[in-house]
């Protein structure tokens, strides 16, 4: 029998309305025989609301009480969408964080809890499961968590979706469905580029990504949650059928990178030195071109006012500054390139690298602080890469890795 979490986004619930058409959507996959679970977000824009009525209060409000009050918005919107459901002919049970049976189990890091895994698993198997399987469709309240101590927490804005995928693999369903405001994931924003079209497949690492850069449709950290073997879909709540259109996404076919890695061959920087780098047109291409005409890959780039360094393979160094030199002299404001080898390069990867202040401070002072000098770091919000020396890179990998550790990363 086919398995379906559906999460319900703020807008496609927003009104009374909308609450009929999710439900009645719902009821009806329900009424073919799926077992269903639903996520729901709080309806509209509740949650803006809820902490624009702390703020007004002008009252000192610790970062558990926010959680509590945060909560509220989810808290209602359970209840209203079990009853709905439940009018339709459903049996519908809504699942409350201050009840027994709420499944989702955090640490105590309110405003953006971390999610076990592990204990949420066990308690969705005791107690949303079974429901599903007696054909009552469990309504679990997105973005809300529990700490060992009992209280609410949340685990980040826009955090329903991971809510939807976390149930989703918690209850091996075969379907995870995203309902929201869009048609699906698009080629661009529609708002700003009238001709962006919806794209039909996508994959978990593409989804991540474009989360990741400011996409709005998907929480990043929801991909993470991601199975395989789970058919993952985002839709439009006009449709009020399950079934059709949007977007699919797929995979994932790796695991995802979280941590630190070495690039395992030595890399050299070219630095071009001249007038006014960061604000002459054309002037980066002029010197990158050449190298990638020829298959030369480019690890990196960093500007400054005065000089700019693309980053290669080492072996490749004698070839690069020969067609970069061919560009400098060719041009009026480019004055030399210099190079230098040996150097190594380290990944750190995190999804908290995009909402954790002084990621960077923190990963770099253990270096400083072994005397390890940094040669370069370029930072692409959820990766930062570090250029060191070659001789460095074992020590400096071991101090990263300790230093993700302390970041939670
Ligand atoms: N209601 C929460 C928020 O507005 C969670 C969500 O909608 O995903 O951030
Ligand atoms: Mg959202």
């Amino acid at each position: 029998m086919k398995r379906v979490v559906v999460k319900f986004g703020g807008t496609s619930i927003s009104n009374l309305d909308r609450v009929r058409l999710g439900a009645r959507a719902v009821y009806s996959e329900y009424r073919k025989g799926a077992q269903v679970a639903v996520v729901v977000s709080a309806m509209g824009h509740t949650t803006d609301a809820l902490i624009r009525a702390v703020k007004a209060s002008k009252r000192e409000v610790s970062k558990k009480e926010l959680d509590f009050i945060m909560a509220l918005g989810e808290r209602a919107s359970v209840r209203i969408f079990a009853t709905a459901l439940c009018k339709f002919g459903a049996d519908a049970k809504y699942i409350d964080p201050k009840k027994k049976d709420w499944p989702v189990i955090t640490d105590s890091n309110f405003g953006m809890a971390n999610i076990d895994l592990v204990e949420t698993k066990r308690r969705v198997q005791k107690f949303i499961l079974p429901l599903m399987r007696r054909g009552i469709i469990p309504v679990i309240c997105g973005f809300l968590g529990r700490d060992q101590e009992g209280n609410i927490t949340t685990i980040g804005r826009g955090g329903s979706d991971i809510t939807g995928f976390l149930m989703g693999k918690c209850v091996d369903a075969d379907e995870v469905v995203i309902i929201t405001d869009v048609d699906g994931v698009m080629t661009a924003d529609p708002n700003k580029v009238p001709s962006a079209h919806l794209i039909k497949h996508i994959t978990v690492e593409e989804m991540r990504d474009l989360a990741r850069f400011g996409a709005q449709v998907m929480h990043p950290r929801a991909m993470s949650y991601k199975d395989p073997g789970v058919t993952a879909r985002v839709i439009h709540f006009s449709h009020g059928n399950l079934s059709v259109g949007g977007t699919t996404i797929i995979g994932p076919s790796e695991r995802e990178f979280v941590g630190v890695r070495l690039y395992g061959k030595p890399l050299a920087m070219l630095t071009v030195v001249g007038e006014r780098m960061q604000t002459t047109p054309g002037i980066l291409m002029k010197a990158a071109a050449p190298l990638s005409k020829v298959g030369i890959n480019i690890f990196g780039i960093s500007v400054g006012p005065r000089s700019f360094s693309v980053y290669v393979m080492e072996e490749e160094t004698t070839k690069a500054l020969k067609l970069v030199h061919k560009a400098v002299v060719g041009h009026r404001l480019m004055k030399a390139v210099t190079s230098e080898g040996s150097l190594a390069m380290i990944i750190a990867e995190s999804e908290r690298f995009i909402y954790t202040p002084g990621v960077i401070a923190k990963l770099a002072e253990p270096l400083a602080k072994a005397k390890i000098n940094i040669i370069e770091i370029l930072s692409s919000r959820a990766s930062i890469s570090f250029f060191v020396k070659w001789e460095d890179r074992k020590r400096a990998l071991e101090l990263f890795k300790q230093a993700m550790k302390k970041i939670g990363a």
